[in-house]
């Protein structure tokens, strides 16, 4: 085989793939349910939206976008996440002239130029909410209950939500000159204190135990805050706990995107070792002005569909497998292949899945192929009765078997399916 996947990419393929769009839908439904309508904006954009929307100094843009000149000579990049590029569109169109908030959902592809291992790839799949134009802990707490009623949904226990607020534009830069000055002061290596002027708030989360300990009494963000965002951050709380959803404060918690501000918010999985983050989001106020936008606030989250599938693993939460059909149709000669094809199209019409034996197998061949379909009866379409038009239905369960009318063959089937 000359050609394999490209490093870092996976196909969505049969049987798994039933699975990969049950969860995918799954983990939306939630917000379906709270007013969310689909936004499905491309899967490239101009570089620069990336650049300002999410940051020059993330790693995301510094490091790992594929990005490349079209023909025209412009510079576009594969999108790294969705939220830059929905609050563009939603710019775009004027959503935001429209009843607020704009409530948008999205699911595909996204690109980033990472170190392949177990739940990281090149190429992944997000889905994503976006609720923009209302500035209200309200709206707050229902995208992080969204985000942990998903989990739930899909049966898992043990995802973990990680909470916190990174203050906004009065109080943060204060607050990341006094950090800024604290880690001046630490014996750092050259690379981290030059992390430490351009993002102090990232040595934070630096996961080395030295570095850890080093900033162990560094100044608190949480502590620093101005009257707004406290009052905001408690509201949100309050909302979170009338919902009875439980969290962790993660005062150090730094995401990987730079325009996040106030709530913040992770949600983990304990058994996914190095990368455990499932979900993340939080609040960006400032994206759309960043971009070029007018100023419009906004809050949302990425759950990532790969790693949610391999926390439902950990757990042992398998889903049934669907079958592939209802319904198997064997026809037993090439006259009664003539009589299958528009016998099995009648039952699709009537909104019942089936499927029949391609390829002139032998009976055996053909009811082991029933069989691993996954149906629950098969229609055996024999030559010598098809003069009367009849045909046998097979449970395939029980094996039992019983002479109907073709013409009757819809109200039989739908007597015999669960
Ligand atoms: P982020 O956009 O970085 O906040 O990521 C949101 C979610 O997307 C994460 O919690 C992961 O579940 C998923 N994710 C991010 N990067 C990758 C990747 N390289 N491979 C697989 N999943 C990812």
């Amino acid at each position: 085989m000359p050609f394999s996947a490209p490093k870092g990419t996976y196909d969505v393929r049969p049987p798994d793939s039933a699975r990969w769009l049950e969860v995918r839908g799954a983990l939306l439904a939630p917000a379906r349910l709270a007013g969310y309508a689909l936004i499905d904006t491309p899967i490239f954009e101009d570089t620069a939206l990336f650049a300002r929307g999410v940051g020059e100094s993330t790693d995301v843009v510094s490091k790992e976008m594929f990005t490349f000149t079209d023909k025209g000579g412009r510079s576009l990049t594969l999108r790294p996440e969705g939220t830059a590029g929905v609050v563009r569109a939603v710019v775009e169109h004027g959503l935001h002239h429209g009843q607020l908030p704009v409530k948008v959902w999205y699911a595909g592809p996204m690109f980033r130029h990472e170190r392949p291992q177990a739940g990281r790839f090149r190429q992944f799949q997000q889905v994503g909410i976006e609720a923009l134009g209302v500035d209200d802990p309200a709206l707050d707490a229902e995208v992080v209950a969204l985000a942990v009623e998903a989990f739930r949904e899909l049966g898992l226990q043990r995802t973990e939500l990680l909470l916190t607020t990174l203050g906004d534009r009065v109080c943060r830069p204060v607050y990341t000159e006094q950090l800024r000055e604290f880690l001046a002061g630490l014996p750092l290596d050259a690379d981290t204190r030059r992390r430490a002027e351009v993002n102090p708030l990232r040595v934070l989360d630096d996961k080395r135990p030295e570095v850890q300990a080093l900033v162990a009494d560094a100044p608190a963000l949480v502590e620093h805050l101005c009257e707004e965002c406290r009052v905001h951050y408690d509201l949100v709380r309050a909302h979170l706990t009338d919902l009875g959803i439980s969290w962790h404060e993660a005062p150090r918690l730094v995401r990987g995107l730079d325009y996040y501000m106030r709530t913040t918010f992770e949600l983990q999985h304990p058994l996914l070792g190095a990368q455990s983050a499932v979900g993340g989001g939080g609040r960006y106020d400032g994206l759309s002005e960043a971009i070029g936008g007018p100023p419009l606030p906004g809050i949302g989250w990425a759950l990532g569909v790969e790693r949610t599938l391999l926390a439902l693993d950990a757990e042992g939460v398998h889903g049934e497998p669907p079958a592939r059909c209802a319904v198997f149709a064997v026809p037993l000669s090439e006259d009664a292949r003539r009589f299958t094809v528009p016998l099995i199209d009648e039952l699709r019409r009537a909104g019942i899945p089936t499927d029949m034996a391609y390829g002139g197998r032998g009976l055996k061949g053909a009811m082991k192929a029933a069989d691993r379909s996954g149906a629950a009866l098969a229609v055996v379409i024999g030559a010598e009765e098809l003069a009367t038009r009849v045909v046998q239905l097979k449970d395939l369960s029980t094996g039992e078997q019983q002479a109907v009318s073709a013409d009757d063959v819809v109200a039989q089937v739908r007597k015999r399916l669960p």
